[in-house]
C-alpha cells in the first residue's frame, strides 16, 4: 500500500512491522470531504480511485481519534494538510525526476510554490558551489604540499647517497692506511728478527 500525495515515499512494504507508526488511510465517503482530500492532493492529470490511500504524516495529529493506537482512526472532519509538496519532496525528487514533470495545476498558489522551491533549489546550488570551491582550494594546497616534499625528498636522497659516497671512500682510505701500518709493522718486527740472531 502506498500514499497518494506527491512526493511521499511512505509505502506498508517499506514499514513491515510499522516501526515507523504510519497509517494509510481511505478517502472519505462523504462527497463534500472527498472533493476537500482531492483538492488537498491537488495532482494534475490524477483521478481518485477506491484503492487510493493518504497516509498519516499528512494530518495533524487532533485529526485522530486515537492517536497513539497501533491503527489509528480519523476524524470525520480531519483534512490532509501536513507535508504536501514540501521542500525535501522537491530536493528528493529533483535528483531522478526533471522539475517540469512533477505533476501539479499552475494555479496563483502552486506558482508561488515553484517560485519558493526554485529559489530554495538556487540556495542550494550556491551552497554547493561554496563547499565545491572550498574542496578545490583544498585540492590546490594539498597539490603544492605535494610539491614541496617532493622536492625535499629529492634533496634528502642526494644527502644521503653522498654520505654513503662519502663513508665508503673513507672506508676504504682507512682499509688502506691499515694495510699500511701493518706491512711496517711486519717489516719492522721482520729485521728486529734479525737483529737478534746477529748478537748470537
Ligand atoms: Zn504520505
Amino acid at each position: 500500500m502506498s500514499c497518494v500525495i506527491l512526493g511521499c515515499r511512505s509505502h506498508s512494504s517499506r514499514n513491515e512491522n510499522n516501526t515507523e507508526n504510519i497509517s494509510f488511510h481511505r478517502f472519505p465517503t462523504e462527497v463534500t470531504m472527498k472533493e476537500k482530500w482531492i483538492k488537498a492532493v491537488s495532482r494534475k492529470n490524477w483521478e481518485w480511485k477506491k484503492h487510493h490511500r493518504v497516509c498519516s504524516k499528512h494530518f495533524n495529529k487532533d485529526c485522530f481519534i486515537n492517536f497513539n493506537h497501533k491503527w489509528p482512526r480519523l476524524k470525520s472532519n480531519a483534512i490532509p494538510s501536513l507535508n504536501l509538496l514540501s521542500e525535501l519532496d522537491v530536493f528528493a525528487s529533483t535528483s531522478d525526476t526533471p522539475l517540469q514533470s512533477i505533476q501539479m495545476p499552475l494555479g496563483q498558489q502552486h506558482i508561488k510554490v515553484l517560485t519558493r522551491q526554485v529559489s530554495l533549489l538556487r540556495k542550494y546550488i550556491e551552497r554547493l558551489e561554496k563547499v565545491a570551491r572550498r574542496r578545490l582550494f583544498k585540492i590546490n594546497s594539498l597539490q603544492q604540499k605535494t610539491q614541496r616534499l617532493k622536492k625535499q625528498n629529492i634533496k634528502l636522497y642526494t644527502r644521503i647517497f653522498n654520505l654513503q659516497k662519502n663513508e665508503k671512500i673513507e672506508r676504504e682510505n682507512l682499509l688502506e692506511s691499515l694495510e699500511n701500518i701493518t706491512k711496517i709493522i711486519i717489516k719492522n718486527d721482520g729485521s728486529h728478527e734479525m737483529n737478534e740472531n746477529e748478537c748470537i
